[in-house]
């Protein structure tokens, strides 16, 4: 039989209708049989996040204040969904552990990550699954790094003695045995580790959107989904500011060659999109995948005669913002011209610094840095075979009256990278949109 594992977000476990809808979907697919959960996340745009108290009372503790008003709030939420649900399910114990640990300043990371802890146990004892905690099975190194081979192994053999589980994301244990979480966001992540120790056939993302958006729906309401994507191309969309999952989901199932299929709990009938690796997405299809882009970054631009017969000019330029500790996001360069686009923050405070040492280095002609610059990528498998596609993207941003600073295509062909005015940003997504979905 297959086997499938399930990651099911904050929203899609919210509250007991939502525990519902879970139910079904597991309940509905014999080979759905390992299932990783965040904590309960929003209710209403208002609403709190379960980790987000958590992290409260962390705060409140090490501040020396109460955290009744906030732990009770916890309570409350578990209690409900149990209430709802119908179960017979005392959370008791567990509360009293977790509240003595948080007074008695257990680390953040430990009380951070008993929201997934909880609602792991709740949606076993629904579901008649068993509990298999991830402390005892996802491990970190001693550096803190996610500890990738020990995690396969132990937990492909503790997976092989539960034919049903439920999972809590987000968290493993340290070599001594505390508890450590991934980055915000991170139980995506364990659920690809838990693919991957599966030897699973599909590991599916359960959220709150069906699939991943062409584009920002804060910018296109009513973007297209993307129906297949390689893991290439949402890397590449994920970096550049596109937030499906976690950005480092994708690594353990690549390894794998596990497929991930991004799904609504809210409309399961939608098919969603399907990630997949490159050589197993068919021929056609969309010229461009996704669009994506980020706000924040500055432009060096540097002049100088003759510059394409110095030897060593570029390195130099590198040199200096190695040394400032200052990495580069892309390097465009012209005949006598080179530009380097890096990220506004890393160079804040240490422009006047940095303009001296370059001008000391390489004694350009000219030498600028602007704030202010959007890159916007747009992304397709598909771009390496058709002819006009930078010409269209180039056309979209005159059409919108956007002028373009500068522009970069990756060799691999899969990528236009534009920077903009940061106030264009907007403007040119909508525009290269429309010019490739029309
Ligand atoms: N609950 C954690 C968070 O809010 C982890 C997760 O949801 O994946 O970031």
């Amino acid at each position: 039989m297959a086997v499938k594992v399930l990651k099911f977000g904050g929203s899609s476990l919210a509250d007991a209708e939502h525990f519902k809808k879970v139910a079904n979907i597991i309940k509905s697919d014999p080979s759905r049989r390992y299932v990783v959960v965040s904590a309960p996340g929003k209710r209403t745009p208002d609403d709190q996040k379960v980790t987000d108290m958590l992290y409260k009372c962390y705060e409140l503790t090490r501040d020396g204040e109460e955290i009744d008003s906030v732990f009770v709030c916890i309570i409350r939420r578990y209690e409900k969904i149990i209430k709802d649900l119908g179960i017979s399910l005392s959370l008791e114990k567990e509360f009293q552990r977790i509240k003595m640990a948080i007074l008695h300043h257990a680390g953040r990371d430990y009380i951070a990550s008993r929201g997934e802890y909880l609602n792991a146990i709740v949606l076993a004892a629904y579901l008649g699954f068993d509990f298999i905690d991830a402390e005892k099975g996802i491990f970190f190194n001693e550096d803190g790094s996610f500890d990738s081979e020990k995690t396969n192994s132990v937990l492909s053999s503790i997976l092989a003695k539960h034919e049903y589980a439920v999972i809590p994301g987000f968290y493993g244990s340290m070599p001594n045995g505390t508890i450590k979480t991934f980055s915000r966001g991170g139980s995506d992540f364990t659920g690809s580790v838990v693919a991957r120790a599966a030897s699973a056939d599909l590991y599916e993302n359960w959220t709150d959107v069906s699939g991943v958006l062409m584009v920002d729906p804060r910018i296109v309401r009513d973007s297209k989904v993307i129906d297949v994507i390689t893991y290439k191309e949402l890397r590449e969309l994920s970096y550049m500011g596109a937030s499906v999952l976690h950005e480092d989901a994708i690594f353990p199932v690549r390894i794998a060659g596990i497929p991930i299929n991004i799904r609504n709990t809210n409309r399961p009938e939608d098919k969603g999109t399907m990630i997949v690796k490159d050589s197993e997405v068919g021929p056609g299809g969309d010229i461009i995948t996704g669009i994506a882009g980020k706000k924040g970054f500055s432009i060096i631009v540097l002049e100088k005669d003759m510059m394409n017969s110095e030897i060593g000019f570029g390195k130099k330029v590198l040199e200096v913002l190695m040394n400032n500790k200052i990495s580069f996001e892309h390097l465009p360069s012209a005949i006598d011209a080179m530009s380097v686009i890096v990220d506004t923050e890393d160079i804040k405070n240490k422009k006047l610094v940095i303009a001296e040492e370059i001008t000391r280095a390489v004694h350009p002609d000219y030498i600028s840095i602007d704030d202010g610059i959007a890159l916007v990528a747009v992304v397709g498998r598909n771009m390496v075979n058709g002819i006009g596609t930078a010409y269209r993207v180039f056309k979209a941003a005159a059409d919108s009256g956007v002028n373009i600073r500068m522009i970069d295509q990756g060799s691999s062909e899969m990528n236009i990278i534009i920077g903009i005015k940061e106030e264009d940003y907007e403007t040119v997504v909508r525009g290269i949109y429309s010019e490739f979905t029309k």
